[in-house]
């Protein structure tokens, strides 16, 4: 764990703030790209940029990386900016937009050009992919490679005035299109795209791309460790290119970590989007989404979710973690702190026959066995009950300790009762309520309180109970990597019982009270959460997950 370990991240801050690399700061960036919600693997680095700052006494920034007008939207950067927050993260004055560099970056372009390390190209895209060759072949030198220094630049800033249609020039840096490595085979800088942006509007027709603008974007904000994901690992020399061509000395260094796959979902901001589109899941934070909208949704806390970024760590290479790792920790969150109360999901009514008519009593039940400190609960109890329609069975098989006729169970905080009658529908021969007899004597204090049954019921009191809507949920796939299949489409693999929905569940009154994003444990029924559109009068809860523990099984 992270108190007594170092990773391999820390192990290089260490060794610079030993070298007194960079005046002994320590600078990240959380670097967002404004065109999605973020998900749990976005949290993984939320967690790593942002607490790597803390543990350091250094900063973390928040950046929009909207460079790609196209696919950007503001309802994103709203949304990112709360899920951060909600995180429990600050940014405090430093969020920036790689879109308010603009200027910036098309000056260092022109220095570029001036320097003879940049040109303006006029080959199509599919031309520019044909003479960059393969890993066994080299790349072709364009045509266009040896422009004047004063025919680029003339052509550039033509570029950026409009001149041209979209696509028919582009920048691009002058490396080698021999390196085995195809990013350093004269990478593009600059598009030619009429798009407007979310911020700039239509100021620019000409746009940079990540491979430039990253870098420089982290230059100016003196960024000095700047972590991304392992698909980047191969773009590292072309960052320290752009950088050193940019006479930036020191700069940034680029650190590539593992990317977080979770089993059982997708992970990736375009096929999260396709399922919002294609109304597979009801949005971005349906309960059933990986994302951290659809966690908070769901009833996860920011708790739970950095105690899974801590314990998965980060790694030099990919793996899928366990979903129930994810569900593990939110278990033992909720545990400490979720007021325990009674719902029952498919109600049976049960009549206690020697129980006086018109009697209540006010039974008092611990809010939470972990911390007695809470207190207890009233729970109103009555001659007509509800229990759980699985909780009985009229033929059991041996060894089932709930009800059946001529058993006896415990009610929770209550009394001993046994079946003594069924009652069914006479036609469809359903059953529709039980006869049951209660020992009055074996309510808690009572002499034979102490008397053992095998089974423990919950219950609800059908005068006092509130009707509820309750969620359940799945895994929003059926297959543990649902992308595997290469050219296969992974909405295939969606579970179609992702989401039950039971419309007549029936809670203690106490739930009245309620409010959205409260989390309760249904006693043998799991952790809920209380939804975010629920109320007084039309109450709906979505389980987070079940009681049944299945990390590490
Ligand atoms: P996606 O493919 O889901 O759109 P992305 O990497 O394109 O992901 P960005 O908005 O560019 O999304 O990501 C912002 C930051 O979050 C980047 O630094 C990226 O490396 C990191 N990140 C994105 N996905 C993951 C993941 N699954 N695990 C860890 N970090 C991630
Ligand atoms: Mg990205
Ligand atoms: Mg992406």
């Amino acid at each position: 764990s992270s108190t007594t370990s170092v990773n391999f991240i820390q192990a290089i801050i260490n060794r610079d703030l030993a070298e007194s690399k960079n005046e002994g700061r320590v600078h990240t960036r959380f670097p967002p790209e404004p065109n999605g919600y973020l998900h749990i693997g976005h949290a993984k680095s939320i967690c790593l940029n942002f607490g790597l700052a803390a543990q350091y006494q250094g900063l973390c920034n928040l950046r929009f990386d909207d460079t790609n007008p196209s696919k950007e939207e503001v309802e994103y950067v709203e949304s990112i900016q709360d899920d951060v927050r909600w995180l429990g993260f600050d940014w405090d004055d430093r969020m920036f937009y790689a879109s308010d560099y603009f200027e910036r970056l098309y000056e260092f372009a022109e220095q570029l050009i001036k320097q003879g390390k940049a040109y303006v190209c006029d080959l199509s895209a599919q031309e520019i992919k044909e003479f960059r060759g393969t890993l066994t072949e080299a790349g072709q030198n364009s045509p266009y490679r040896d422009r004047t220094v004063e025919e680029n630049l003339r052509l550039f800033r033509e570029m950026r005035a409009g001149a041209y249609e979209d696509g028919a020039r582009v920048l691009r840096g002058k490396i080698d299109m021999a390196s085995s490595n195809l990013n350093m085979r004269d990478p593009v800088l600059y598009r030619i795209q009429r798009a407007s942006h979310h911020r700039t509007g239509d100021d620019w027709c000409i746009y940079p791309m990540y491979d430039f603008a990253h870098p420089l974007s982290d230059a100016i904000e003196q960024i000095t460790h700047s972590i991304c994901t392992l698909e980047f690992e191969n773009h590292r020399p072309l960052y320290d290119w752009v950088l050193e061509s940019c006479n930036i000395n020191p700069g940034p260094q680029q650190i590539e970590f593992a990317r977080l796959n979770l089993t059982f979902t997708v992970m990736s901001k375009r096929k999260l989007r396709q399922l919002v589109e294609n109304g597979d899941v009801k949005g971005w934070d349906d309960p059933r989404m990986p994302t951290i909208s659809g966690l908070r949704r769901r009833g996860y806390t920011p708790e739970a979710i950095k105690d899974f970024c801590e314990r998965i760590g980060v790694a030099k290479s990919n793996s899928t973690v366990d979903i129930s790792l994810l569900e593990h920790c939110i278990r033992e969150d909720l545990n400490q702190r979720a007021p325990r109360a009674m719902c029952v999901l498919r109600p049976l009514k049960v009549i206690l026959i020697n129980y006086p008519e018109n009697q209540i009593e006010m039974l008092p039940g611990e809010i939470n066995p972990e911390d007695p400190g809470m207190g207890t609960r009233d729970l109103p109890f009555s001659r007509e009950l509800y229990i759980e329609q699985e909780d009985f069975m009229e033929d059991p098989p041996k060894k089932y300790f709930r009800l059946s006729p001529g058993s006896e169970v415990r009610l929770k905080h209550a009394y001993i009762i046994k079946c003594v009658d069924v009652i069914k529908d006479p036609v469809t021969g359903e059953v529709k309520a039980l006869h049951c007899t209660y020992d009055s004597e074996t309510k808690s204090g009572m002499p034979q309180s102490g008397r053992k049954v095998k089974g423990t019921l919950h219950w609800v009191s059908a005068a006092h109970a509130v009707p509820a809507e309750v969620r359940l949920y799945d895994h929003l796939f059926l297959k543990e990597n649902p992308d595997e299949e290469q050219g296969e489409d992974f909405t295939m693999n969606l579970n179609p019982h992702s989401l039950e929905v039971l419309e007549e569940a029936l809670v203690e009154p106490a739930l009245t009270e309620a409010a959205p994003g409260n989390k309760y444990q249904f006693l043998r029924q799991g952790y809920f959460c209380v939804d975010e559109k629920s109320s007084a009068t039309s109450l709906v809860f979505n389980r987070v997950v079940s009681l049944k523990d299945s990390w590490g099984k």
